[in-house]
């Protein structure tokens, strides 16, 4: 096994793409070629779990947060994420984060915890749009299927849990082949009418090249009429925070289902309104920036972290915030990112860290 067959499986799910422009997801110390025979798998990285790795013997740490987050001119040991890259590096241990990108995707870290409260009907709270591109483009009845095999099995053609998705249309295409062309039907310098389809479908940005690479191959024309528009459009499976529904309960009966189920020692919320519980927004780590869109989604609650006295003051009892700390809303994405690579690679060696690195404690 090498790095880059585990990174590539958690960035089919959650593409590093998909992060939010702050952010460093991605291998951040490391050669994606490198051999690796036992990976061990955290929320932050500090010289303990460092430690931890190298006395396991894993020569992969997955985090959530990133090791590093800006750009870094000079690594003295001066701090202790210089320390950490030393030591890293002299060990051999690589380092990679899913972080945003596992935050923005519907089967990410925001799922764990909601599918653990019960949520159903899972969506994103503020889905991101921009995300998706048509294609559109023109080919020979008799070659339509080769084609749109190659771009469905490059990724295009995917919307939520449909794949392969496509509308065609029959029509004639015409052209006449100048001097120096070498048509693949028609005669040179002669007006060619042909039948053809009109196929589209959208995907990814991210993985534009590939779609058109798989086009232009699979493709019989020497110069292929293709064209790629950006859409407007929102995605309800890619975006920040989630929402769903519950069996309706009680503010202070949730509440307490929540501190029991994350172990958490602490609920700061908001008034309590007396209203029933039943639509429920979450955003694991600092989701006070989705308070507002929690609302605005008519919810109940909003179950996040790191929520500011300020932030408190926006619920104006519309809905129940309550901040069940940064660490306590995101710890079970180990369990998420063991389950991603256990359930494709049974028998490789996942270790999740012993070591809690809440930095936050409760007296
Ligand atoms: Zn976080």
């Amino acid at each position: 096994m090498i790095i880059k067959d585990i990174t590539d499986l958690i960035e089919n799910i959650a593409p590093v793409h998909l992060q939010e422009t702050y952010d460093n997801a991605g291998l951040i110390i490391g050669d994606k070629n490198s051999e690796i025979n036992q990976i061990l798998i955290c929320l932050d990285i500090t010289e303990t779990i460092l430690d931890e790795a190298i006395e396991k013997n894993c020569q992969l740490i997955i985090s959530h947060h990133p090791l590093i987050f800006k750009g870094l001119k000079k690594i003295n040991g001066n701090n202790s994420i210089e320390k950490i890259i030393i030591k890293a590096i002299k060990n051999n241990i690589a380092i990679y984060a899913a972080h945003t990108n596992l935050d923005n995707v519907i089967n990410g870290v925001n799922s764990v915890l909601a599918e653990k409260l019960g949520l159903k009907n899972l969506r994103s709270l503020q889905p991101k749009k921009d995300i998706f591109r048509k294609l559109v483009f023109f080919c020979p009845v008799i070659h339509a299927d080769k084609v749109r095999k190659a771009i469905f099995e490059a990724g295009a053609g995917q919307i939520g849990n449909y794949d392969s998705c496509s509308f065609n249309t029959e029509g004639e295409g015409s052209f006449k082949a100048l001097e120096n062309a070498n048509p693949f039907v028609g005669e040179p310098r002669k007006l060619h009418f042909e039948k053809e389809i009109r196929i589209e479908t959208i995907f990814p940005f991210y993985i534009e090249n590939k779609v058109v690479e798989a086009l232009l191959q699979a493709h019989p024309y020497e110069e292929v009429a293709y064209d790629i528009y950006k859409l407007e459009n929102y995605f309800a499976n890619i975006g920040s925070g989630i929402i769903g529904e519950i069996e309706e309960a009680d503010e202070t009966q949730f509440l307490s289902e929540i501190k029991k189920i994350t172990s958490c020692k602490c609920i700061r919320h908001s008034n309590l309104s007396g209203k029933k519980i039943k639509n429920v927004a979450i955003c694991g780590g600092s989701g006070s920036f989705l308070i507002k869109d929690a609302i605005t989604a008519k919810t109940d609650i909003f179950i996040t972290g790191d929520v500011k006295y300020h932030d408190f003051f926006e619920a104006e009892n519309k809905i129940l915030i309550a901040d069940i700390g940064h660490f306590e809303s995101e710890q079970f994405t180990k369990e998420l990112l063991y389950t991603i690579i256990t359930k494709k690679f049974p028998n490789f060696a996942v270790l999740i860290s012993e070591n809690n690195t809440n930095p936050i404690h409760y007296l």
